[in-house]
């Protein structure tokens, strides 16, 4: 068990993800992270300890967009190197779950020029999405094509910061539900992370992608098929 929290609003979401994460300590974790769009780029900050440790490292982080992780290590020991996100060229990943075939990914990706600086299964899906948008510059498309060659249990949250305001997340076997308000529209692992900002909770099925923004929901099918 770890826990995701995402959010994306009209104001800083920074407090939110911290709160979130609080709230979803009690599933066990032994890292914790979170990375937001900021003005020149992704700006990540991780920690070994408690989301308190990461709270106070966040203080000066200011976003409208980001996502968080508390991690329980399946793929590498708890350091700050595997503590998620994970970040490749433009985008940062979350991930709660186990690729099983992040060894044959890794490869693949490692021969197309990607280096790899984790030991985490997590960090294969970090380099599939950005090496899947150099043909699919949509990000919702390439996080969509990046899943369909995912094997395993995964709810991922991505953000691209050369397409702000924007959140895609995916869930197959690991627990993922989105919180939707007119301030702003949320994910995480379970609904305590999200009551904090609304009531109004849209629980995902396994297959289910979304992309999220301030004002808007779009969910889809892992084929593209809209979901109502
Ligand atoms: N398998 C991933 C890792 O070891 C994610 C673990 C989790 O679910 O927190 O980093």
């Amino acid at each position: 068990m770890c826990g995701i929290v995402a959010a994306a609003a009209g104001n800083n979401i920074v407090p939110v993800l911290v709160e979130g994460l609080k709230k979803l300590e009690y599933r066990g974790y032994d890292s914790a992270g979170l990375a937001v769009i900021g003005s020149n780029g992704i700006e990540r900050v991780r920690s070994v300890g408690r989301v308190a440790e990461l709270e106070a490292a966040s203080a000066s982080t200011h976003s409208v967009t980001g996502i968080a992780h508390t991690r329980w290590a399946t793929h590498g020991v708890p350091c700050e190197r595997n503590a998620h996100p994970h970040v490749s060229g433009s985008i940062a990943v979350v991930h709660n779950g186990i690729i099983e075939n992040y060894e044959s990914l890794r490869a693949e990706l490692s021969a197309q020029g990607y280096v790899f600086t984790s030991d985490t299964d997590t960090e294969s899906i970090a380099h599939l999405v950005q090496a899947t948008l150099k043909n699919e510059p949509d990000l919702f498309k390439a996080v969509r094509l990046a899943c369909q060659r995912l094997v395993g249990a995964y709810a991922i949250a991505v953000i691209d910061h050369t397409q702000p305001g924007k959140i895609i997340v995916a869930r197959e076997g690991s627990p993922l539900l989105l919180g939707v308000s007119d301030s702003g529209n949320y994910a995480a692992s379970d609904a305590s992370a999200l009551l904090q900002v609304t009531r109004n909770m849209v629980y995902l099925e396994n297959g289910d992608i979304a992309e999220l923004s301030a004002d808007n929901v779009t969910i889809t099918r892992l084929d593209g098929t809209l979901v109502d």
